[in-house]
């Protein structure tokens, strides 16, 4: 079998991945866990590099791989990969933004009943060894409605999923397609200040920008309606923490989810005592990762290597 190009995986992926290039041909040396040294005296061998967000790829290390025509990210971010200094020498930056589309929406609504119904304080108290069954009345998500801010990939799925609780669900996006709204029975919302003002909970699923940065402030968050619940399976930063925990705190907020975190891991203390409040739930930045999303990313990466450059 012919050998084309020669492949580094620097970071644990799915067997998928170097399995089919393999099969397509490819020279792939799977190197988990290389550390900037070593990939920095060996990275002028090869034509492809495939990371997770483990390796930061620099400015160094593209300058070094002079052999280099792609650098692919089996995830979504590519905040690790220094695109400017890549595309400015032709080198292609794929990464695998569908892959965690489900996981994160499933995350979204696992955080959401958990949180309306209280379910994680009556397993917990369970395995204390108790029977406290009168203190658990929690709420139902039947007739409430959910505010979704972001109305992209993540929000979208998770709007899908809810029509099947009979929720109302209201959308906030710069962008919203007519056919969307349609297809997911949603309704949407003339700003985002009318989407909070309306919604029992709201998820965030919004990118990280300059405009997204703390969306959620303190003056956002008093437009919520009292007794509402937030859930930020997007990035941390959308959110100022201190803000949410004064919102908790004072009752206005009746609970909150988080998998992101304006630190991960959290540190400040005004953090930490956001997590452990019991009306907040918390989850260590898992949104992507489920077997099924990895094995996704996985394909994706190599399917994507292998139509670009196998030849015909
Ligand atoms: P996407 O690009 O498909 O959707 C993002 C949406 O945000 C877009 O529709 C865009 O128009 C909208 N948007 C951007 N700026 C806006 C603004 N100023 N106001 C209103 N809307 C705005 O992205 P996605 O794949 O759906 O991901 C959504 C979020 O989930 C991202 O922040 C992503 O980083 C995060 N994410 C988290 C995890 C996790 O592990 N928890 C995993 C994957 C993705």
């Amino acid at each position: 079998m012919v050998i084309y190009m020669k492949v580094l995986i620097a970071d644990e992926v799915d067997q998928e991945c170097p399995s089919r290039l393999r099969a397509a041909g490819f020279d792939v040396k799977e190197w988990y866990g290389i550390s900037p040294d070593d990939l920095k005296k060996v990275i002028a061998d090869y034509e492809i590099l495939i990371v997770r967000s483990r390796t930061k790829v620099t400015k160094e290390i593209i300058d070094l791989g002079n052999k280099l025509k792609m650098i692919a990210r089996v995830g979504v971010g590519l905040d690790t990969i220094d695109v400017k200094a890549a595309e400015s020498r032709g080198i292609k930056v794929i990464n695998t933004p569908q892959m965690s589309t489900v996981a994160v929406a499933e995350l979204t609504i696992s955080l959401m009943l958990n949180l309306i119904r209280g379910t994680y304080l009556a397993i917990d108290s369970m395995k204390k060894g108790l029977w406290a069954k009168k203190n658990f009345y929690g709420n139902e998500l039947y007739g409430k409605t959910l505010g979704v801010v972001g109305f992209g990939r993540i929000g979208k799925a998770v709007a899908e999923r809810v029509r099947a609780f009979g929720m109302k669900i209201l959308v906030y996006d710069i962008f919203v397609e007519d056919n969307a709204l349609m297809r997911l029975g949603a309704s949407r919302a003339s700003s985002l200040e009318d989407l909070l003002s309306q919604s029992d909970i709201v998820t965030l699923h919004v990118t990280l920008t300059p405009e997204t940065k703390h969306l959620i402030n303190a003056r956002t968050l008093s437009l919520m309606r009292k007794g509402s619940y937030l859930i930020n399976t997007s990035r941390g930063e959308v959110v100022n923490t201190r803000d949410l925990l004064d919102a908790l705190k004072s009752g206005h907020l009746a609970g909150a989810a988080l998998d992101v975190y304006e630190n991960e891991p959290p540190k400040e203390t005004w953090e930490k005592e956001l997590i452990s409040l019991p009306n907040v739930i918390a989850t260590p930045h898992i949104g992507a990762q489920t077997h099924e999303a990895q094995v996704s990313g996985a394909i994706a990466v190599a399917e994507n290597i292998i139509n670009a450059f196998k030849p015909l």
